[in-house]
């Protein structure tokens, strides 16, 4: 008995455009989830109370208390000038080297010392926290 397979299913004109548009929405909801990350690593150094910061982000305060770091001026200044090239165009966001995969977050492959603060490779989250494991 022949297969009665259903005939493939092709697309409309308009069902095209929604998922070319649904795909580049994705894209920027990628980049602003990457700037939101940004924009959180800079409060998490900033002198804010950890309680306005819960209050804006709606979690604990606990939460960003823990994820409060120790201060490491050398950190923090390279990490703020790699968000500053970010928004003037001096830098821009790579694929993850390993995965190819975005978003992705700066890494500081040669430390953050005098010279080193732009001297960045692009990692996913992922493979970003296994070079600090
Ligand atoms: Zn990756």
């Amino acid at each position: 008995m022949a297969q009665r397979g259903r005939p493939a299913y092709k697309p409309t004109k308009e069902e095209r455009k929604l998922l070319r548009e649904l795909r580049d929405t994705l894209g920027e909801i990628k980049s602003l989830e990457a700037e939101r990350d940004d924009l959180i690593k800079i409060l998490l150094d900033s002198p804010v109370p950890a309680q306005q910061i819960a209050n804006v982000l709606g979690v604990a305060t606990a939460t960003i208390s823990r994820r409060r770091r120790p201060d490491d001026p050398q950190k923090v200044a390279a990490r703020n000038a790699v968000t500053i090239a970010l928004r003037n165009g001096e830098l821009t966001y790579g694929p993850c080297e390993v995965c190819g995969e975005y978003p992705t977050q700066a890494h500081h492959h040669n430390g953050y010392n005098n010279g080193h603060e732009l001297d960045v490779i692009w990692l996913c989250r992922e493979h970003h926290h296994h070079t600090k494991a």
